[in-house]
C-alpha cells in the first residue's frame, strides 16, 4: 500500500536510536523528507547517514528535547530547510523506574517535562505550519502504560496518561477546526531496542521488532489514516490485554 506521504516533511524527535529511529526509517521509506534529532551529535549523524543511504533527504539537528526551547528550534530548522512541516512524531527517553510511593516532586516534574510537556510544546510549535497547509499528522510515542499501569514505572504511568488526556482533548478540537490535522498516540509494549534490552527485555517472552513499530507510526501519519484521530494505538503483542500474564495465571 502506498501511504500517500511521499514528499511530506516529517520531524521525529529522540530518533538516533530505538523506536524513534525506526519511525524515521519507516517515514523515509515512504518518501518523506526527515528531520532527526537527539542529544548525541555523533550517533545522530550516523543515523542520518544510514537514512540517507535509502535516498531520503535528511536533516540532523542535535538537541535535548527536554530543553524548553528545543521544540521551536526543531520546527524552525525543519521549515527553514524544507519549507514546510507536515508530520511530527514526538518521542523522548522514558523516565527512571520507580514505584508510586517513592516518587518525589523532582521526579514527578522531570517525568512531566520529558514525557508530557515536550509533546505539548512540539504540537504548539508545529500547528501554525500544519494549519497553513491544511494538512498535518501528529503521533506521540508513549507506552502501553497508558492502558495498563506498570507498578515499577509509576512516573511513566503518570506522565503518559496525562499526555493521553491532553492529546485526546486536543484531537477533538482539531477535528472541530476541520483543518485536516490528526493527533494520535502510539503506545509500545516491549520492543527490542538497546534501552529495553538493557532494562531486562521481554514481558512474558514477548518482544516486538522496532521496524514493525515504525511501520505502525508511518501508517498513523499516512493519507489513509485521515479518519484515525484521538486514538491510542497499542502495539504490544497483547501484553496489556493479559494483565495477569499470558495465559491469565
Ligand atoms: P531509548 O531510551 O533507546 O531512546 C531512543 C532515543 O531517544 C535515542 O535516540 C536517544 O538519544 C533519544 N533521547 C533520549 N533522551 C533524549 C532527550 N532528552 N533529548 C533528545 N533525545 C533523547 O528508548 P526506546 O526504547 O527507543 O523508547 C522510546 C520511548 O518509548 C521511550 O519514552 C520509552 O520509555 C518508550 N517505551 C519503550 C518501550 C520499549 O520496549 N522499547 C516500551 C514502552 C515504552
Amino acid at each position: 500500500m502506498d501511504l500517500g506521504i511521499g514528499g511530506r516533511v516529517a520531524l521525529v524527535t529522540a530518533s538516533s536510536a530505538g523506536l524513534g529511529k525506526a519511525a524515521a526509517e519507516a517515514l523515509a521509506a515512504e518518501g518523506c523528507k526527515v528531520v532527526v534529532s537527539a542529544r548525541g551529535a555523533e550517533r545522530l549523524e550516523r543515523t542520518a547517514r544510514e537514512l540517507g543511504q535509502s535516498g531520503a533527504e535528511v536533516l540532523a539537528v542535535p538537541a535535548d528535547i527536554v530543553d524548553r526551547t528545543t521544540p521551536e528550534h526543531l520546527v524552525a530548522a525543519a521549515t527553514e530547510r524544507f519549507g514546510r512541516l507536515d508530520i511530527v512524531v514526538a518521542n523522548a527517553g522514558g523516565p527512571p523506574r520507580l514505584r508510586a510511593l517513592e516518587a518525589d516532586d523532582e521526579g514527578v516534574r522531570g517525568a512531566v517535562e520529558a514525557n508530557l510537556l515536550t509533546s505539548v510544546r512540539l504540537v504548539r510549535a508545529a500547528l501554525p505550519h500544519m494549519r497553513a497547509a491544511g494538512w498535518g499528522r501528529i503521533c506521540c510515542i508513549t507506552s502501553y502504560s497508558v492502558v495498563l499501569p506498570i507498578p515499577t514505572l509509576a512516573l511513566s504511568n503518570l506522565a503518559r496518561t496525562g499526555l493521553w488526556a491532553w492529546a485526546r482533548t486536543a484531537a477533538g478540537d482539531l477535528a472541530a477546526e476541520g483543518a485536516g490535522i490528526t493527533m494520535n498516540l502510539v503506545c509500545p509494549g516491549p520492543h527490542a531496542t538497546e534501552r529495553a534490552l538493557e532494562l531486562g527485555g521481554s514481558v512474558d517472552g514477548l518482544m516486538g521488532d522496532p521496524a514493525d513499530f515504525g511501520k505502525v507510526v508511518a501508517f498513523l501519519c499516512s493519507e489513509q489514516a485521515r479518519f484515525v484521530n484521538g486514538a491510542a494505538v497499542v502495539v504490544d503483542g497483547g501484553v496489556s490485554a493479559s494483565p495477569l500474564g499470558l495465559g491469565g495465571r
